[in-house]
């Protein structure tokens, strides 16, 4: 079949690899991509926040079936075009979209089904806002209502930082994001994610994971994007994977479906585990950058037919192969990242890097000019790999990094930290 995956990160990179190993795969195309891809996909430049585009590139190449990766183009009702087109393709309409797009859709679709989250109240006016944060006290958790790329959250340790927030938010710091707040009680615990795939009625897990929010070893300094990850996460036992499923997931599923606006794709939950016991923090409706690397080199080939029985609404038919594995991802990025950063700079010695089953140094932010690969973004390579233990795929991941000549690039030294 010939398959599209759109978007042109590391996530795609992975998803790129671990697709062109089915045999099912004949012609793969990749919009936009980047450096890293060009031996496993056909880069094409069309706009991927196009329905229309995206429409067009599918009838000129006969596409059989389109992988969304990015959240981008979901909330541009790319999905829904494809949709009502009746092209077979992996990602949510709009409407179940916002289940990521906002939050507090997310805690009215927990209020009906009973999931366990954070309690929480929604405020239109400042006023009342920062009367229940008094009534409350810290530790507290402010956050504007849509998509901030992360930065919408406050997580407030004093009551002087919680009404900060306020005034922030209402004043217009996050547009239109910031013109509803949450604000959620604190959990206390350890976060994690777990991926699941629906196909609007029928789940299947496909991973847990951990990554690693703060730019500095020790997790220290700003967030960011997310700067590793490792799979499986083994603060998320069987027994807590089970009681996520049984009480916080397929209840969601339901009550989508239930709603009319059923959710297709794949359910990336971040929970927050303490005594045994998760709660949701929030959904994301695409799988996790980095945490998609490690799962696509866990689960390779056999992804292709776990998002084709996701689509064609065969879930409950298909099992996922584990192997008794672990994976880690350690993200290169350039020096200055979070903040400002160059583009540009040269990245020698990534040719000489293995490329198997078990080491992969996925693309993110790269460019190839003059056959010289260039660093284009803040999180620029993905350097991944997978053993019987955490502690050797540590060790490959790193000794590929040692391996790379980027004097403007960095990494944290400590990914896996907190399961080692
Ligand atoms: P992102 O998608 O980048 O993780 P986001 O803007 O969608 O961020 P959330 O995931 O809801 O926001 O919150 C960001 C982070 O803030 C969480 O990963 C968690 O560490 C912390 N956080 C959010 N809600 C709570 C809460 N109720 N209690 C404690 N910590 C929280």
């Amino acid at each position: 079949m010939n398959i599209l995956v759109l978007g042109s990160g590391g996530r795609e990179h992975a998803l790129v690899w671990a697709i062109r190993q089915n045999p099912k795969c004949d012609r793969l195309f990749v919009a936009p991509g980047n450096a890293g891809m060009g031996s496993l996909a056909r880069q094409v430049d069309i706009d991927i926040l196009s329905a229309d585009a995206v429409l067009e590139f599918v009838a000129a190449e006969a596409i059989d079936f389109v992988v969304i990766g990015p959240e981008a183009p979901l909330a541009a009702g790319v999905g829904d075009a494809l949709a009502a087109a009746g092209i077979l393709h992996f990602g949510p309409s709009a409407a179940a979209a916002k289940l990521e797009s906002s939050k507090s859709f997310t805690k009215e679709i927990c209020d009906a089904c009973n999931a366990p989250t954070a309690g929480y109240g929604h405020f239109t006016d400042a006023e009342a806002a920062k009367a229940h944060i008094r009534a409350n006290g810290a530790p507290i958790v402010v956050k504007a209502d849509g998509l901030a790329a992360g930065k919408g959250v406050v997580v407030a340790m004093t009551e002087e930082e919680a009404l900060s927030a306020i005034d922030d938010m209402f004043g217009g710091a996050f547009g239109a994001a910031g013109a509803e707040v949450v604000i959620e009680e604190f959990m206390a615990g350890e976060e994690a994610s777990f991926f699941i795939l629906s196909d609007g009625k029928s789940i299947l897990p496909v991973g847990t994971a951990q990554d690693h929010k703060r730019v500095g070893d020790g997790d220290t300094g700003p967030n960011t994007g997310g700067m590793g990850a490792y799979s499986p996460a083994p603060v998320l036992t069987t027994a807590i994977q089970e009681q996520v499923l049984r009480e916080i997931v397929q209840p969601t599923v339901d009550e989508m479906a239930r709603r009319g606006t059923p959710f297709k794709g794949v359910l990336y939950a971040g929970l927050m585990i303490e005594n045994g016991y998760a709660r949701l923090v929030e959904y994301n409706v695409r799988f996790g950058d980095p945490e998609c690397q490690v799962l696509m080199m866990r689960l390779g080939a056999q992804i292709l037919d776990l998002l084709l029985a996701c689509a064609e609404e065969r879930l409950h038919e298909i099992t996922v192969n584990w192997a008794d594995d672990h994976a880690l991802t350690v993200v290169m990025a350039a020096e200055g990242y979070p903040g400002d950063y160059k583009k540009g700079t040269e990245i020698r010695g990534l040719s000489a890097l293995p490329e198997t089953s078990s080491q992969m140094a996925f693309h993110a932010g790269t460019i190839e000019r003059e056959r010289k690969i260039l660093a284009n973004g803040g999180r620029v390579l993905n350097i991944t790999a997978r053993a019987d233990s955490l502690a050797e795929a540590r060790v490959l991941a790193y000794d590929m990094v040692d391996q790379i000549d980027w004097p403007e690039g960095f990494c944290r030294k400590d990914i896996g930290w907190r399961a080692l």
